[in-house]
């Protein structure tokens, strides 16, 4: 389930996927955004309209793959890294991908990569074939050419020269249980925003695990991570991963904030009883 493994379903996945002519036709986006959480960049952004004006920011956002070019302004400016570009109509037994990518190093075209999926699965090897680093919207965007047939399971690389780099890390992290040596730690990672309501990095949730504060609750109440209009949908899940990077555990281990209702943000004319002013 996507909440528990940040994973979508094959099922949820199915439900984006445009006709075959479509996706015969030339680039189009898929919007892999499934949680209504305050967001909608994506959609005041695109300037064919494709993405649908939302009437309410928690809606999920809707595409109209007709008028979607394939630009892929949409997936530089989506801060949930929810956008990619897949263009299936060359008829060699290639199609491509281009996936948001905010590390560094950044890989340079012609470059083999490792292609990953959505479990963090390294599941083959991808061409990149454009980088996209514009000032103006910070996200880069890297385009990999990989077969035709793992166009839809490719949604992240990894560069080969690092891979022993991320093992290393990954075996570390599973030694001790708040250890200061677990983080990959780049300045850039440091800088990455986990809760956009508070304007929380991922160094501040960092500093405070080895304080010792080592649930998503104390963090919680400490940082006001979760307390804006979000309510924690998604930092919430981001900060347990890291609770469980830090200190060992599995992340279904790590207790979820406490939640009361209202779950989500509600207009005020449902308080109210109806439409009417
Ligand atoms: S790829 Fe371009 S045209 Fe398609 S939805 Fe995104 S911004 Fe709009
Ligand atoms: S996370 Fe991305 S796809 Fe989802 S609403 Fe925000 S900008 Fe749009």
């Amino acid at each position: 389930m996507l909440i528990n493994t940040g994973v979508p379903t094959r099922e949820q996945l199915d439900r984006l996927l445009p006709s075959p002519e479509r996706r015969a036709r030339g680039p189009y986006a898929m919007v892999e955004c499934f949680q209504e959480i305050p967001c909608n960049p994506c959609s005041t952004a695109c300037p064919f309209d494709a993405i649908l004006p939302m009437k309410d920011i928690n809606e999920i956002p809707a595409i109209d793959l007709d008028r979607c070019t394939g630009c892929g302004i949409c997936a530089g400016v989506c801060p949930g890294l929810a956008i990619f570009i897949i263009d299936e109509s060359k008829k060699d037994g290639t199609a491509t991908v281009t996936i948001p990518y905010e590390f560094r190093p950044l890989p340079e075209k012609g470059e083999t990569v490792n292609a990953v999926n959505r479990e963090g699965d390294v599941i083959g090897d991808a061409t990149v074939t454009r980088v996209l680093a514009s000032k103006r919207t910070k996200t880069p965007l890297i385009t990999v050419e990989v077969p035709a047939e793992l166009v839809h399971d490719v949604r992240f690389i990894s560069l080969i020269d690092e891979q022993s780099f991320s093992d290393d890390t990954s075996s570390e992290s599973q030694k001790s249980p708040v250890s200061h040596e677990t983080a990959p730690k780049t300045d850039d990672e440091d800088e990455i925003i986990i809760c956009r309501c508070e304007g929380l990095t991922l160094r501040v949730i960092r500093d405070l695990i080895r304080e010792g504060y080592t649930t998503v609750d104390e963090i919680k109440r400490i940082s006001r991570a979760g307390m804006g209009p979000c309510q924690a949908r998604t930092c919430g899940p981001l900060i347990a991963a890291e609770i469980a990077r830090m200190t060992g555990q599995q992340v279904a281990e790590i207790q979820p904030s406490a939640h009361r209702a209202p779950v989500k943000p509600l207009p005020i004319e449902f308080f109210l009883g109806g439409d009417s002013e």
